[in-house]
């Protein structure tokens, strides 16, 4: 029997397999990652010693829990860690399994891909040296090693602040953190964070923190650039009217998540612009069920909620597919994890009042500012391609200039080509498209796609 398939083994994946188990079903759990954890709870090769404690911090018994409920799966489903899936068509999915590509059939998908860091380039982004905070973070948290000995951390977001922490915590020279929200911003956002009480605090000890151990904190920072030759040296950035700069050698960006929906893009999904997340994401109703039948989407891959939040999402989507498939389930539990999920709305919109993405950001860019690492394109040549084309959509865009198809596939640069187009053609963010996904939605070597002939995606359809 074709079993169900659940792609991710983060707090939404791992929970979405345990309640699958529970029911009797023995799922494919398949994760790029060689052990279950997703990203929050993300676990060190199995020989590093750093406890949980020292890993995780406040979350540590949070981490154990999932990391145990993982374990306790083992001989209870299939998992396939190392396991990229690289393209999903109608009922299968192609799977990049050291080197080797293998068609994985579903009756079933649970897709729990998870979130990526948001970035939005400053000149000098490319150079060495830099990298997303969520980058910074894993090499952390996998390595047990900091990105260098002198860190700027920038952007805004919860994550700029934990990051920070964490790593002054675990010894590393954090000489700054320029936040680009304003102190103005979280207070206004107060009374929303507080339906939350515990999480905000978490946050106020973050900062309360890294006051006390001598960390500067900038608030209504803008950077202006990173500078450097063969590697970065520092960061000039501006608050108010002040200029001001950092010497560094190393620098972590990113202004909060994007969520990773490029698989439920190329199954059909049907999708929506989310005025909260300035995103287009794919529908889904209070059990997680997609618009196509068999497909259940959950946790930060479809709109970012929190790690709480891909938990309760992962099993209730598990629950879906249960009750799709005419198999009887515990219906208060069900209401019980959707009242959750709705309860972290308001806060969910405090956090985006805390640390409002910086919609001047577009207007902001120089011409010569890299956009498009991948294909080497600026600010500047995207602008020139939307006046000399009238392209008014992402997908024409790409089309025309390459932007978004190289190795990233858009993934690090989708958000700001397209913030960059919508101030270049004058329209809202949210009417000038998404970027289509397209396979293979990451790197795969040619000699693992010539080993499977019949996974070879169809060749780009021009737009
Ligand atoms: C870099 C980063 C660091 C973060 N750190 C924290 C933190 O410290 N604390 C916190 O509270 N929140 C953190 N967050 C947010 C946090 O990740 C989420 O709230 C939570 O982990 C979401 O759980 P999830 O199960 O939805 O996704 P994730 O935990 O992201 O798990 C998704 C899993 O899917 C796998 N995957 C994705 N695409 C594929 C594919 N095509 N094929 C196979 N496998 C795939 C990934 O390897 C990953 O293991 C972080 C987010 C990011 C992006």
């Amino acid at each position: 029997m074709t079993p169900p398939v659940i792609v991710g083994a983060g707090p939404a994946g791992v929970r979405a397999a345990q309640a699958l188990a529970a029911h009797g079903l023995r799922p494919v759990l398949v994760d790029e990652a060689p052990r279950a954890g997703g990203q929050v709870y993300r676990r060190p090769p199995a020989h590093f010693r750093r406890s949980p404690a020292e890993l995780y911090g406040s979350e540590a018994a949070r981490a154990v829990a999932l990391h145990a409920a993982a374990d306790a799966l083992a001989d209870r489903i299939d998992h396939r860690p190392d396991s990229l899936v690289w393209n999903a068509q109608g009922g299968v999915l192609d799977v990049l399994q050291r080197g080797r590509i293998e068609r994985l059939p579903y009756d079933g998908l649970i897709v729990a891909t998870g979130a990526t860091d948001r970035v939005l380039p400053v000149p000098g982004w490319t150079l060495p040296g830099v990298t997303t905070l969520g980058g910074a973070q894993v090499a952390l948290k996998f390595q047990g090693c900091a990105i260098g000995e002198r860190v700027v951390l920038m952007g805004s977001g919860p994550l700029l602040y934990l990051v920070a922490y964490q790593y002054a915590k675990a010894g590393a020279r954090v000489v700054a953190v320029l936040d680009s929200a304003r102190l103005a911003d979280q207070v206004a956002a107060l009374p929303m964070m507080l339906t939350r009480p515990a999480i905000l605090m978490k946050g106020a000890w973050y900062v309360a923190w890294l006051r006390a151990h001598g960390v500067p904190i900038v608030r209504d920072a803008r950077p202006l650039r990173i500078v450097g030759g063969e590697r970065v040296e520092g960061v000039e950035f501006e608050q108010g009217d002040r200029l001001q700069a950092i010497e560094c050698d190393a620098v972590g960006i990113g202004h909060a998540l994007r969520s990773e929906t490029q698989l439920p893009d190329l199954l059909g999904c049907r999708f929506a612009f989310d005025e909260l997340q300035r995103a287009h994401l794919p529908l889904r109703d209070a059990a997680g069920r997609s618009s196509v039948p068999g497909l259940y989407l959950a946790g930060d891959g479809a709109g970012i909620l929190g790690a709480d939040a891909a938990e309760w999402a992962g099993e209730r989507a598990a629950l879906a597919l249960l009750e799709d498939r005419g198999l009887p389930v515990d219906a208060a539990r069900a209401r019980a994890l959707e009242q959750r999920l709705a309860g972290l709305r308001p806060f969910r919109r405090g956090l985006e009042r805390a640390f409002p993405f910086p919609i001047d950001w577009a207007a902001r860019a120089d011409d010569e500012l890299i956009v498009c690492r991948c294909e080497h394109l600026s600010a500047g040549q995207l602008r020139r391609t939307v006046r000399e084309t009238g392209a008014d959509d992402i997908n024409r865009l790409k089309a025309l200039s390459r932007v978004g198809m190289g190795r990233c596939q858009g993934r690090m640069c989708g958000v700001a080509a397209t913030e960059i187009l919508a101030q270049a053609c004058g329209r809202p963010v949210g009417e000038v498209g998404r970027l289509r996904g397209q396979a293979p939605i990451k790197p795969v070597p040619l000699s693992a796609l010539s080993s499977a002939p019949s996974a070879v995606p169809e060749p780009e359809a021009a737009a």
